[in-house]
């Protein structure tokens, strides 16, 4: 069961104390589709800790600043840490790094993955790109279209800091007193770090455990033969294996809560039933990605929405494919057709019930 810490939610820019010494901070994204992220600040005896930042547009640096005014106690701030290279938790990480005089703390795929993407442009777009798309199932139209609005991040991110010093996993904060053990996990982004406190028994769980959204799960152009589930499969077992049933979780979008067991167990379970899903639909015909989108999401998808349901979609079938589950081929336009040939998915489809379809991709 999962159970929320607070019966309500803090208003947009506001503090609260999740415990001695933690703080959470709702911060706005100016976005229809995802409203706000949760910024957590650790007290350490010589100053704070903040964890991710917000995206580099809209009211982000304002809000901190009032957070500096009001919420601090008087000490400076003495690190800023980013989970991940994702926008909405690094965009004015190379400001508040800046305003400080700080060091900026991040594991080295999420650091080096931030600074590539953060200043991609249109000219990135290369020949690899099209034939992604192609292989999609979109025509040559469609692609120059996409290719038209195609800018990468730089417009949502400040540039990041310049200097960082490397999280890997095992690596030990010590933060008042008690020490945060860096766990790393994949599949939603390279190598992106939680923070787990076994003196307080609390995990900063940053995008790879959220109550209600699920996690973006992504194969794009840079990598398209990419196996992202598989490593998020794993990642969610050792989280499920290593941390008690009992932590508090303070995720990056929703709200703090006490459940984990019963939502690493429920995000296994939904991916699984995606698999199943696109499996059978691919039982007859070889179906192209674009023509299985609607098996995962049944819903309209705006375009932002419609990158982030292919780049899922596509980490389905190349799990598939590589597992031996699916045969791919391309057919005459150049796309790629999936044609389910696992023998024993009839006994596997009696055996399992599957209802969890069209849970909401994650925005970031
Ligand atoms: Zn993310």
């Amino acid at each position: 069961m999962i159970e929320y810490l607070f019966p309500d939610l803090p208003e947009a820019g506001d503090v609260r104390e999740v415990s001695p010494g933690i703080l959470w901070l709702r911060m706005p994204l100016p976005m229809p589709s995802l409203d706000h992220i949760n910024l957590y600040l650790l007290e350490d005896a010589d100053g704070w800790w903040l964890v991710d930042t917000g995206i580099g547009f809209g009211d982000t640096q304002a809000i901190w600043e009032r957070v500096f005014e009001e919420h601090l106690g008087g000490k400076p701030v003495k690190a800023v840490l980013s989970t991940h290279y994702h926008p909405d938790h690094t965009g004015v990480a190379g400001w508040l790094c800046e305003r400080w005089r700080v060091p900026f703390y991040m594991t080295q795929g999420e650091y080096f993955t931030g600074m590539t993407f953060s200043r991609m442009t249109q000219d990135d777009f290369t020949w690899a790109t099209d034939q992604y798309f192609q292989h999609c199932g979109f025509d040559a139209g469609r692609i120059a279209e996409i290719k038209s609005r195609f800018g990468g991040m730089g417009e949502v991110m400040r540039p990041l800091p310049t200097a960082y010093r490397r999280l890997v996993d095992g690596t030990q904060l010590r933060i008042n007193g008690v020490n945060w053990e860096v766990m790393v996990g994949r599949g939603h982004s390279p190598e992106h770090a939680c923070l787990y406190c076994a003196a307080h028994n609390i995990l900063v769980s940053g995008d790879q455990v959220i109550p209600r959204i699920s996690s973006n799960i992504s194969v794009g152009g840079t990598e398209p033969e990419a196996n992202p589930l598989k490593d998020w499969f794993a990642s969610l077992e050792r989280f499920l294996e290593e941390l008690p049933a009992d932590t508090l979780v303070l995720p990056a979008h929703n709200a703090p809560f006490h459940g984990l067991h019963t939502r690493l167990r429920y995000l296994i379970d939904h991916h699984e039933d995606h698999l199943l899903a696109l499996e059978e639909a691919c039982l007859e015909d070889g179906r192209t990605a674009l023509e299985l989108l609607p098996v995962m999401f049944d819903r309209e998808l705006d375009e932002h929405n419609l990158g982030l349901a292919l780049g899922e979609c596509l980490a389905h079938l190349n799990y598939l494919h590589q597992r031996g589950q699916v045969a791919r081929e391309v057919d005459g336009q150049g796309a790629y057709r999936y044609r389910s040939v696992d023998e024993t998915l009839p006994q596997r489809r009696r055996e399992r019930h599957y209802g969890a379809r069209g849970d909401a991709p994650m925005q970031v």
